[in-house]
């Protein structure tokens, strides 16, 4: 078969199975978990993968799993991710009752697109067509959240990063793959964004220390952790004039614990905040700058500060052959019309650091509405959000590999920004600047 029969016979065996993405992706969308908890949501991807008979490793960084599918050479090996966690937002009417979770961010659409991608692949006539191997990847933690819990994680040996993908870089989950393919879902009109850059960012976990004392009868015994807090985030408001527009610069501290008991002087205060930034040397100036403040917090008031640094994302940059393969199959699905190029966004994701090590793709695909990481996020049209970007991610990785895997060499010869050794080296360096 040639590639365009290939990729009819793909959509064919997706669109059969439409019901069923559909099904995964809704079934997701009413279990939310957080990052690095998703164990229901990994259980239900290693179920799809025993049902398709694709081998695969799990529990990688906590709740990730690798399946592949070979092809008829090894050659080349192509990933399809798809993220497994949700965000905190209690008021969602699917939100998880104990939790407060919810996918207010539509990663259950990557793994239901993800999938999907692996139904239609892994069928015999498709499969023994491809001159490489997909690797299907359900990714843990892309929402780099609940610092405080994964600073403990990390103190325990458990995890490293904040992101699962960067954790899957560290214990080598992505050293025998060439390149990844992921979308994320968007509530934007067009149908399909491609291309676009994103910011990156630093976070940094704040421990304010005080004194105690009764806050009625004694208060001139104490030091008040909470207005050295106060004093710190006036600080950092004060240095926005200094950012250039340029710079993208993006930081939204938020007080995790504000104090013990109304009646006692605050002596335990805690933040968390990002600095992001269109380029880690933006980062990094603004990131000093913000140290700065939040130390002035702690002189002013007498009070002490601890600043936990923690690796955030790298900026995001989609890689142009990828992207171009990716565009051609939007287009022949949804109409040239209906696919856009994306410009800089100053969010951030960990595929922002794969991105540094491998050819990489993050685009969007519609169906959702209401607006990312609010209670008014919902699936609107669950085909386009579900079972089209299944569809285009296999049809793309028939393009790589079938054709004895001519364009996927070529994807594959592209010279990385870094090794691996670098990239590690990289983020002790930006963390351990004080
Ligand atoms: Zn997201």
């Amino acid at each position: 078969m040639n590639k365009k029969e290939l990729k009819q016979l793909a959509c064919s065996i997706i669109d059969q199975n439409s019901d069923r993405i559909i099904d995964i992706g809704q079934q997701i969308f009413a279990n939310p978990e957080l990052g690095y908890k998703e164990h229901k949501t990994a259980a239900l991807v290693e179920k799809i993968f025993d049902e398709l008979n694709l081998p695969y490793t799990n529990k990688l960084a906590l709740t990730g799993s690798k399946a592949v599918l070979k092809g008829k050479s090894d050659q080349v090996r192509v990933a399809v991710m798809g993220e497994l966690d949700a965000v905190l937002c209690p008021e969602h009417p699917f939100a998880d009752l104990e939790t407060g979770a919810a996918h207010s961010c539509g990663h259950n659409a990557q793994i239901a697109g993800m999938l999907g991608a692996a139904i239609g692949l892994s069928n015999p006539k498709v499969a023994d067509c491809l001159a490489g191997e997909v690797v299907f990847m359900a990714v843990p933690a892309e929402e780099p959240v609940e610092i405080e819990y994964r600073q403990r994680l990390r103190d325990q040996g458990l995890i490293e990063f904040l992101g699962g993908k960067q954790e899957l870089i560290k214990i080598g989950a992505l050293d025998d793959i060439d390149m990844t393919i992921m979308f994320h879902s968007t509530t934007r009109d067009a149908k399909v964004v491609v291309d676009g850059t994103s910011n990156g960012f630093i976070a940094k976990l704040i421990k304010y220390k005080g004194k105690e004392a009764h806050a009625g009868g004694a208060p001139h015994n104490g030091v008040n952790a909470l207005n050295a807090a106060m004093i710190g985030l006036q600080g950092i408001h004060a240095q926005r004039e200094t950012f250039r527009d340029d710079d993208c610069i993006r930081i939204h501290p938020i007080i995790t614990k504000g104090g013990d008991l109304v009646n006692i002087v605050p002596a335990d205060v805690r933040l968390e905040t990002y600095v992001r930034g269109k380029t880690m040397d933006a980062v990094l100036l603004a990131s000093k700058k913000v140290n700065n403040a939040l130390k002035a917090g702690a002189l002013a008031i007498g009070a002490e500060v601890e600043i936990i640094e923690l690796p955030g994302f790298l900026p995001r940059e989609n890689d142009k052959k990828l992207t171009q393969i990716f565009r051609a199959n939007a287009v022949e699905l949804v109409g040239a019309d209906n696919v856009v190029t994306g410009s800089h966004g100053t969010g951030s994701s960990d595929i922002g650091d794969v991105m540094h090590l491998m050819p990489a793709i993050h685009p969007y695909v519609g169906g959702m509405t209401g607006s990312g990481h609010t209670k008014h996020y919902e699936v609107k049209d669950p085909y386009l959000a579900y079972v089209v970007p299944a569809k285009i991610m296999a049809m793309s990785v028939i393009d790589l590999l079938a054709e004895d895997a001519r364009l996927g060499l070529e994807v594959k010869a592209t010279e990385p920004k870094m090794t691996k050794e670098e990239y590690l080296k990289l983020w002790d360096n930006f963390i351990n600047q004080k």
